[in-house]
Order: structure tokens, then C-alpha cells, then sequence
């Protein structure tokens, strides 16, 4: 039996474990804290089939100052980082017009489209159905002239056939009354999803892999390298294993560990935060992205999450008191009259490159070694077709997506 050792257990990696194992592969899963220890733990939640547009819309080289200086604006950048952000920032805010964004949407939309179908493939038998709901996904607009100027983005979406309606923001309210009053404007997409729980989601993933035979290792990865008889080695803080094939997929983490190949990845987190509030009175009916904070709102399992935020300030620093601000600033105003018990932040970095796609194929002259990261904003979403296809990748040497817009040597 052929094995294959993948290197991180968020939803990439779980999803890659899980399909690889239903390939009749042995699998054995490395983790250095363990299933949703990283980014996968405290995102929104959203299935997001429409989600085709970047960050980097244009028009944010213009607006992003403004947005630095006003605190009540969801993009944020620590002072003592710009300095090494500056080469990663001027390229990505490079991709900020029509044509970047057009090529985005075209390498998106084969791992977004069928989000929903592909979560319910992947945790079909496994017992983490439970976690997957079908939802619409909302889009508040406090005032119509914002709905207005975000056009572009509306334009695109119908071109790829996401399914949506635009209403007053009174006859939402008659929907999900928890909003009533709150938006002047609501745009709800149909056919889209939601993960009552991530972390709770993954581990359920995680414990069905264990049970059929697949080993989670507790490990730190520090090293990875293909030998002369092609053989895949992992090495670790707890020793080597070798295997036939490694996927990795440890998300933001993985750039230092592929400096050695001569690969350029321009990557930076692109930090975010959520705020719980816990076991609240009335919960809203869909999740909904409220555009003027650029956070979403998703009804949980005994919560509602409220995540975004985007914060340039590196992997190492803790989390900071303005970003966390702000989205609470956000949250009183749209949930004034809610009662709850408490409220639980969390911070986490989401892998980004500079064109917000992730890297996902083999290493060019390294062949048994296999990439997967890089999802940004939208690593649930994909994550579980992501798994799908690098199992297709090392099973039948090719996928029915094609890999090309994510290729591992795209930068050099
Ligand atoms: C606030 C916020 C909201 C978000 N909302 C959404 C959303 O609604 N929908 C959506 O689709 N996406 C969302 N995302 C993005 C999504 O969460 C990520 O893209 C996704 O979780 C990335 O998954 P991953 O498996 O690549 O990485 P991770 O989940 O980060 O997993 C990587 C794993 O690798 C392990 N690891 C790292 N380094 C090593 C090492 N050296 N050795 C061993 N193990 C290692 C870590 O412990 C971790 O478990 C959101 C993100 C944030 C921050």
C-alpha cells in the first residue's frame, strides 16, 4: 500500500487526508497542535459559492489611506511592520483593476462553485454532516449608495450565474427580523452554506479519519525533501518519516518551508478577528456579510460568530486592541437591543498571496512533493475540493480542475 504523509490539519489537510485514505492510500496526518489548531478553528463559516472577488478591488490603492486613519474601518497595518510588508503590499496592491480581479474570479470559481456539494461529499459517512447547513448568504448594505458603488463586484457575480436578489433593506428585515432596520439595502445570494461550527467540523473530520485506520501524528514540521530514489522525507522535531508522496498544507506557515526549492511565495497573513457573542436570545437566520465593517455574521452552535477584520501585521504579534475595537464598535451598533452571556475573540491569519490564489499542485523537480495553501479569505469554502484534488493529483496524476492558475512556480 502506498503512503502518503500530509502536514497539516486544517480543512486543506484534513479534506486531502480523508480523500487520499478513500483512494486506498495508507495516510498519516501531521499536525504540530493538532485538527483546527490554525486558521480553520474561528473562521465565519460561510460557504461562500459566490465568493469571486479579491480583496484587491479596484480602487483600493485610493481608499486604503483613508481606511488606515479612520478606526472605524476594517483594514488595519501595525507601523513596525511596514517595513517588510512593503515588497508583498506593492504587489498586491499591483492587482488592484478589472483584469486582475476577471483572472481571480476565473481561478476561483472551480473550487467555490459547488462549495456545498463538495463539504457534503467529503463528509458524507463520517458523522460531521451534522455541521453543514443550506443557507442563503447575505450582503448589508447601510446605505444604497454603497450598494451602488459596489457594482463591479455585482457585475461579476451575475456573469458567473450566482443566483441573487436585491431588496429594500425593510422587506429583509420581514425575513430575518433580528436585521429589521439595520441595512438600507440587502443582497441575498441563494444555493450558498454554512459550517455550524469549523473547529468542531474539522476535529469530527479528523476523528473519522482515525477511525479508519489513518495516524495523526503530533508533530512540528521543520524540514521536507524529496531523496535520489524519489522518496518523500518529512523531517520533525519528533524525528524522520518517509513516505511515497507529502502533501503540504500548512497554511500561512508553509512559505519557509519551500525558501529552499527556490520558490518565491509572496505571502502575508492577512490577519483577522471574530467575536462570539455567547448563547444569545434571538440568533439571525442567515449568515451575513455587513459590508460597511467587511465582517460576517453566521448563527452558530450556541453563538453567533461575527469574523473579519483585515490586519497587515505579521504572524508573530499577538492580538491588537484597534482591530478588536472596531468590530465591537460594529457589533453594538447592529445588535444593540440583543441580550447574551458573554463574548469570546479570537485571532487568526489567513494565508495570502498576491494574487489571492492559493498554490496547489506538485513541486516542479521534486514530484512526490505536493502543495496545498493559500486560500485567503475563502479556505473553507474551498478546502474541501482542494483535498479532493490533490488526491486526484497523486492518485490518478491528474485532475478534473485545472491546476494551471495555481501552479507552486507562478512567481519565479
Ligand atoms: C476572521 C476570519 C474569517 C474567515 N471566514 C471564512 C469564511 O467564512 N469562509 C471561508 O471559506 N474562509 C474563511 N476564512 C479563511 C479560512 O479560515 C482559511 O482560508 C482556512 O482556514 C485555511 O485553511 P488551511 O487548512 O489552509 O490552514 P489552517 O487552518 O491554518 O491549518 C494549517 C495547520 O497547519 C499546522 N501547522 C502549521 N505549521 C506547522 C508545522 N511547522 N508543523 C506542523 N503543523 C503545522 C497548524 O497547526 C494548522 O493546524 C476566514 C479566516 C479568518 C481569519
Amino acid at each position: 500500500m502506498e503512503q502518503v504523509i500530509v502536514a497539516g490539519a486544517g480543512i486543506v489537510g484534513v479534506s486531502t487526508a480523508i480523500w487520499l485514505q478513500r483512494a486506498g492510500y495508507k495516510v498519516t496526518l501531521v499536525d504540530r497542535q493538532g485538527p483546527a489548531s490554525g486558521t480553520s478553528h474561528g473562521n465565519a463559516g460561510v460557504l461562500a459559492a459566490s465568493g469571486l472577488t479579491p480583496v484587491t478591488m479596484p480602487g483600493l490603492v485610493k481608499k486604503a489611506p483613508f481606511m488606515l486613519l479612520d478606526k472605524f474601518s476594517p483594514l488595519f497595518l501595525r507601523a513596525g511592520y511596514f517595513p517588510r510588508l512593503l515588497p508583498f503590499l506593492a504587489e498586491y496592491l499591483g492587482k488592484c483593476n478589472y483584469e486582475d480581479v476577471r483572472l481571480y474570479a476565473k481561478g476561483m470559481a472551480p473550487l467555490v462553485h459547488d462549495t456545498v456539494s463538495q463539504h457534503r461529499a467529503l463528509a458524507k459517512g463520517t458523522g460531521a454532516e451534522q455541521f453543514i447547513e443550506d443557507t442563503d448568504y447575505c450582503f448589508g448594505y447601510a446605505d444604497n449608495q454603497d450598494f451602488l458603488a459596489d457594482a463591479i463586484a455585482w457585475d461579476l457575480r451575475r456573469e458567473w450565474n450566482v443566483d441573487f436578489d436585491v431588496m429594500a433593506g425593510k422587506a429583509y428585515g420581514k425575513i430575518d427580523p433580528i436585521y429589521d432596520g439595520k441595512f438600507a439595502t440587502v443582497v441575498r445570494c441563494s444555493q450558498h452554506g454554512r459550517i455550524s461550527d469549523p473547529g468542531a467540523y474539522v476535529q469530527a473530520l479528523a476523528k473519522h479519519f482515525e477511525a479508519e485506520g489513518g495516524q495523526l501524528e503530533l508533530a512540528t514540521v521543520t524540514d521536507l525533501r524529496q531523496d535520489s530514489s524519489g522518496r518523500a522525507i518529512l523531517i520533525t522535531d519528533k524525528g524522520e518519516m518517509g513516505a511515497d508522496k507529502i502533501a503540504l498544507t500548512t497554511g500561512v506557515w508553509s512559505k519557509p518551508l519551500l525558501q529552499k526549492f527556490g520558490i518565491r511565495v509572496p505571502m502575508e497573513s492577512e490577519r483577522g478577528y471574530h467575536i462570539e457573542l455567547v448563547n444569545p436570545e434571538l440568533y439571525p437566520k442567515n449568515s451575513m456579510m455587513v459590508v460597511g465593517g467587511k465582517f460576517a455574521v453566521t448563527p452558530m452552535n450556541g453563538r453567533i460568530r461575527c469574523a473579519g477584520v483585515v490586519e497587515f501585521a505579521g504572524l508573530e504579534a499577538g492580538k491588537r486592541e484597534a482591530p478588536l475595537k472596531m468590530l465591537s464598535h460594529h457589533i453594538q451598533s447592529l445588535f444593540s437591543e440583543l441580550n447574551y452571556d458573554s463574548q469570546i475573540d479570537w485571532l487568526g491569519h489567513r494565508p495570502a498571496l498576491v494574487d489571492s490564489l492559493p498554490m496547489i499542485g506538485s513541486i516542479t523537480g521534486n514530484e512526490n512533493l505536493f502543495t496545498a495553501f493559500g486560500h485567503q479569505h475563502l479556505g473553507l469554502t474551498g478546502g474541501a475540493k482542494t483535498g479532493r484534488i490533490i488526491s486526484e493529483l497523486i492518485s490518478q496524476d491528474g485532475s478534473s480542475v485545472d491546476v494551471s492558475p495555481y501552479h507552486t512556480n507562478r512567481f519565479n
